[in-house]
């Protein structure tokens, strides 16, 4: 999805890495342009000082702001699952339904970005089509017009799948269609290949969202274990196997297969297109929704009927239960205070700010939030002028990705253009970062971040550099909660969290213990399936 930033590394020292690995030696001919002297532009998208006022001792009182503003529901949190749940309760009559975003814009991590006239994500940029058990999901595709039915079959847009090549993978000095590495029909890779196809076949069924199968042993057996040494346990050891799935835990869980579950890793296959060796039957595999915007061509869909009702630069910094309904206290951003209070108040927030904002937060979120782990993330936009030359292999895709690297790849804003000659573009790199470098992305600065993803993406480009006209970079620092071993040990506290009840309800894809659209939509429309309690 996009390359991870290559740590602790000066630019010379991580070209000089990467030009010895394998993947990497047909760059050597070919040197990178000299980096500009300075590189065009910042931070965006992320007010981490309104957050951090969170951590402000003592906290402020609610006697400090003005008479309260009264709403039937308060969503605090304007991400997937929070805008969800105030659809939900729209939907279901309630008029007077008031959502309290942090940031200037709603979206959380499926916010979007413009570079040059151009939209881009800020973070999530996908969409698969949903399995039967994403059932809500489904029904509100169908209701945006993105899914119909057809002669009794789902039919979908298509002008909002992903086009194609989708993805492609630069291994031995050539793009090769695809992001599994190649393997020759009779290696020991294929073999592999193969076997882990077979395991992950035989696995314990999976689920989006994963609350609705049955837990069982086989899963508990699974969760105990990290994803690598189960593929060790089974003799799963082929290089290009295992950073392929690598790959895969880092761009879904935001750490590796060291560190996240076994029912992490097997999960991803298992609730979604499962795994195929090159070459071999493959069940229909659906293109993904994308747009130039990402995720924040949903989130639009989303704001449609919430008009006037959502509320960017609120900071909550406190929620108390009290007999005759929550109240809640926010910072606006100029600082004053501002009072709400409701009957029924959804807090779709992330479990670590829901447990720091509550007065007194019930032992199933105390449970919950001290078992929830997150990964940081850098999200660079790198516009460029034209597009960048090309190497030998399948041409420009949606999503291109380096073998071997610790890099996730880069999507292209402008794939999803039906413009009939190439132009002037964004592509927009990831990066996981290991939690010991979540410091550094509020300490270094600005061009310390931007010239490491620069010189990532150069090494791929090496004229990237004459073509970059400005870069953009926005930072999480708790981007999404790690599947790691151990998930049943709070699997109840995230259950008793779940679906809607009484004056205080929770919607997060945190409720999940990892984080994509569907789990968020879906903790929000649970949030808000059960009415709303009285004034
Ligand atoms: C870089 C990145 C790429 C991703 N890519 C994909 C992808 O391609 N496909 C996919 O399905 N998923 C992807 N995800 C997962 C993504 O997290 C989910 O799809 C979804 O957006 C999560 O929504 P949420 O509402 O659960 O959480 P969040 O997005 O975390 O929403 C929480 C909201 O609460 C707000 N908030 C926090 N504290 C406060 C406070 N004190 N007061 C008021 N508001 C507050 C936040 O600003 C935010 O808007 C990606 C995530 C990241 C970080």
């Amino acid at each position: 999805m996009g390359p991870r930033v290559a740590l602790k590394l000066s630019r010379r020292g991580w070209l000089g890495a990467a030009l010895a690995a394998p993947w990497v030696t047909a760059l050597s001919s070919c040197s990178p342009n000299a980096l500009p002297e300075r590189l065009i532009g910042g931070w965006i998208g992320a007010a981490h000082e309104r957050g951090h006022r969170l951590r402000e001792a003592p906290r402020p009182d609610f006697a400090a702001a003005g008479a309260p503003r009264r709403a039937a529901v308060l969503v605090l949190g304007g991400g997937v699952a929070g805008l969800a749940a105030a659809r939900g309760f729209v939907r279901a009559g309630v008029d007077d339904v008031q959502v309290l975003e942090l940031e200037d814009r709603p979206g959380g991590n499926s916010r979007g970005h413009r570079m040059g006239g151009m939209a881009c994500p800020l973070g999530a940029h996908y969409l698969p089509q949903p399995g039967a058990p994403a059932r809500e999901v489904d029904e509100w595709l169908h209701e945006v017009g993105l899914l119909r039915h057809e002669a009794g079959r789902r039919v979908a847009d298509e002008r909002h799948l992903c086009h194609s090549p989708q993805e492609r993978l630069f291994f031995e000095g050539a793009w090769h269609e695809g992001l599994l590495p190649p393997a020759d029909p009779a290696s020991a890779t294929q073999a592999q290949y193969r076997r882990f196809a077979a395991l992950a076949a035989a696995a314990p069924a999976f689920a989006i969202p994963s609350h609705r199968v049955p837990w069982t042993a086989a899963h508990a057996a699974l969760d105990e274990q990290p994803f690598a040494a189960w593929l060790s346990q089974h003799q799963l050891d082929d290089e290009r196997l295992r950073w392929y799935l690598d790959y895969c835990c880092r761009d879904d869980f935001g750490a590796g297969s060291a560190e996240v579950s076994a029912w992490a890793g097997l999960h991803y296959f298992g609730s979604r297109h499962g795994f195929h060796a090159p070459g071999d039957a493959e069940s229909d595999r659906e293109p993904v929704f994308t747009w130039p915007e990402g995720n924040a061509w949903l989130v639009d869909r989303l704001l449609a009927p919430l008009t006037g009702r959502v509320h960017g630069g609120r900071t909550v910094l406190r929620v108390r239960e009290e007999r005759g309904g929550v109240q809640v206290l926010a910072a606006r951003t100029d600082g004053a205070l501002e009072a709400w209070t409701a009957p029924t108040v959804v807090l779709a927030l992330p479990l670590f700010v829901a447990a720091r904002v509550l007065d007194q937060p019930p032992a199933a979120l105390q449970a919950a939030a001290a078992a929830t782990a997150y990964a940081p993330w850098l999200v660079a936009n790198l516009q460029l002028d034209r597009p960048l030359l090309e190497r030998p292999g399948l041409p420009a895709a949606w999503d291109s990705v380096a073998y071997g690297s610790a890099a996730l790849g880069y999507v292209d804003a402008m794939h999803q253009s039906l413009r009939p000659v190439p132009g002037a573009t964004v592509l927009t790199a990831y990066a996981t970062l290991p939690a010991a470098e979540r410091a550094a992305l509020l300490t270094q600065p600005f061009e310390h971040w931007a010239r490491r993803v620069v010189a990532e993406v150069s090494a791929l480009h090496p004229d990237l550099p004459a073509r970059l006209q400005r870069i953009d970079l926005m930072r999480y620092g708790h981007a999404m909660a790690v599947p790691r071993p151990g998930r049943a040990r709070s699997a109840a506290a995230r259950a008793a969290l779940r679906g809607g009840r009484g004056r205080l309800r929770f919607a997060h894809a945190d409720l999940a213990g990892y984080s994509v659209f569907e789990e968020a939509f879906i903790a929000g429309c649970e949030a808000a399936a059960a009415p709303c309690c009285g004034g």
